[in-house]
């Protein structure tokens, strides 16, 4: 039951009458319950107070009888305890300033408002949802202006109007779907709206006036149900800069189901994400992100050989990147230790070392004018050489070797020594005179001097003559018809050693 019908024209009359000039219907102020009310002209009710402390309100539809139509100017805007409202469907006005700054959080509208006066809701900050009825056809100048805390608004089909600054600086606003029966969108009507990011459009709409979205910096979509060249036709008042800015998505259907099928756009790779891209034939279009799939590493060990070093190789099959790590240094033979001189004689010498751990065996050298020889191989850590000659220094080294699959790997550094082969036997003569003995050698050579031996029976002791570099000796004050036995020994020194030469004994009967 509607008691009066208003026109937007007279809607706009009507607030501006009640902007400039005082209430003019006040017939008398009458109580009813914690409501203050009067009956306006058309015998209808206009509650002008609320002094209750309810925080659910539901407004009853009569009063005395009376259809409750208007919600008076000012006539909650001291009240702060009001959290959910519920208007009759009798209500068809609500006045100025009504519910300004009040802590409404819920607002169930009726079904027969058709009129919401300037600033009627301005500043309700915690109102998060709006569903206007139907019959809704007038918005107000700022009448949401400063709902910061509304997020979603729905409107009905008769909506025409919606005033100057309506839902300014409605912040938490993202998108906004105008109604067929919208005309025009007043002038700042969203402005501020710092978050929209789309709205949806008719192609009955006529102007959107200036100021309408200004400051709506995140207005990227417009969905507009007509064509470019309706679009086109449309005045856009100043100001509008964000409505320039956004795509406008032209013969948009409402009805329209939207069917997304999924491409990758970007594959993922093992270190960077992908992108799927869902496209629906409307030319919509998301993207999803499709994490990377990370490396994929094989293991391989290449142990360490003679011939490289050993490492981990980790290589992805998916990407190839491969790094190396758990380094192991190639295998080596190692440096002969303890290499010295077992023995001389007048032609060998013998060389030992000490075993070298995996060995298979050891190479020895002869330094052979200037160059290093190879004179031996023995598996065993010992060397014979023999047929040298006396008396002479040689140089020898010597290396240990392994052999890997048919291939012999050698000890990088080796150690060399000196040695001699020992003087050879000296050839010497005995010749008696009276009471003496003429001894007399040839010259042995490599030797550093002699030593002259003399015993008096044959398994006696030798008893040193003398150490001589000549070649000859004369033992004299020995005893006539006695026999007694020489021998003459070269030796040589080298290097703080002593190689000393064989010798065998010779006897002699004293004349
Ligand atoms: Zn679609
Ligand atoms: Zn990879």
């Amino acid at each position: 039951m509607k008691a009066k019908t208003i026109s937007i024209l007279t809607a706009i009359i009507m607030v501006i009458s009640m902007v400039t000039i005082l209430p003019v219907m006040t017939v008398s102020a009458e109580t009813y319950g914690d409501y203050e009310y009067t009956v306006i002209e058309d015998g209808t009710v206009e509650i002008t107070k609320y002094n209750g402390s309810a925080t659910t309100l539901d407004i009853p539809s009569e009063i005395d009888g009376k259809a409750v139509t208007q919600i008076g100017k000012y006539s909650f805007a001291s009240n702060n305890t009001v959290k959910n409202i519920s208007f009759p469907d009798s209500l068809e006005n609500i006045l100025e300033y009504a519910f300004e700054t009040c802590p409404l959080k819920q607002i169930d509208f009726g079904n027969g408002l058709e009129y919401i006066s300037v600033y009627a809701f301005s500043g309700c900050k915690l109102i998060e949802s709006l569903t206007f009825p139907e019959s809704l056809e007038v918005i107000g100048w700022s009448a949401f202006e400063d709902c910061y805390g509304l997020k979603s608004v729905t409107f009905g089909n008769k909506l025409k109007n919606i005033g100057w600054y309506a839902f300014a600086k409605c912040t938490g606003l993202t998108t906004v779907t105008f109604p067929d029966s919208v005309t025009v969108i007043g002038d700042g009507a969203f402005a501020s709206c710092s978050n929209l990011s789309s709205i949806y459009v008719s192609e009955n709409l006529i102007s959107i006036n200036e100021w309408a979205f200004s400051s709506c910096h995140k207005l990227k979509d417009i969905y507009y149900t007509g064509t470019k060249a309706q679009w086109n036709s449309i005045s856009v008042g100043r100001s509008n800069q964000p409505i320039s800015n956004a795509a406008v998505h032209y013969n948009y259907d409402p009805n329209h189901v939207h069917n997304f099928i999924g491409e990758i756009t970007t594959p993922a790779t093992c270190t960077n994400d992908g992108i799927m891209t869902y496209t629906c034939t409307c030319e919509e279009s998301y993207t999803e992100t499709i994490p990377k799939t990370g490396h994929n590493y094989q293991v391989t060990v290449v142990p360490a050989t003679y011939d490289h070093a050993g490492y981990t190789q980790h290589a992805c099959s998916n990407c190839g990147d491969c790094y190396k790590d758990n380094d192991k240094e190639m295998l080596v033979v190692p440096t002969v230790t303890d290499f010295k001189v077992v023995a001389t004689s007048a032609q060998a010498v013998k060389l030992t070392c000490k075993k070298v751990a995996g060995a298979t065996g050891y190479v020895f050298y002869r330094e052979v004018s200037g160059k290093w020889t190879r004179v031996g191989v023995t598996k065993t850590n010992s060397y014979y050489e023999g047929k040298l000659k006396s008396g002479t220094t040689y140089r020898y080294a010597v290396k240990a070797y392994r052999t890997e699959n048919g291939k012999n790997y050698y000890s990088a550094k080796f150690p060399s020594l000196w040695t001699s082969t020992n003087p050879a036997k000296v050839n010497f003569t005995l010749k008696s005179g009276s009471q003496k003995v003429a001894i007399k050698w040839t010259k042995v050579r490599g030797a550093s001097g002699y030593i002259v031996y003399m015993k008096t029976s044959a398994n006696g002791k030798w008893l040193k003559i003398k150490t001589t570099n000549d070649t000859s000796l004369i033992k004299s004050e020995l005893i006539k018809g006695k026999t007694y036995w020489f021998t003459v020994k070269a030796y040589r020194t080298g290097g703080g050693k002593t190689y000393n030469g064989a010798f065998t004994a010779k006897s002699i009967k004293v004349n």
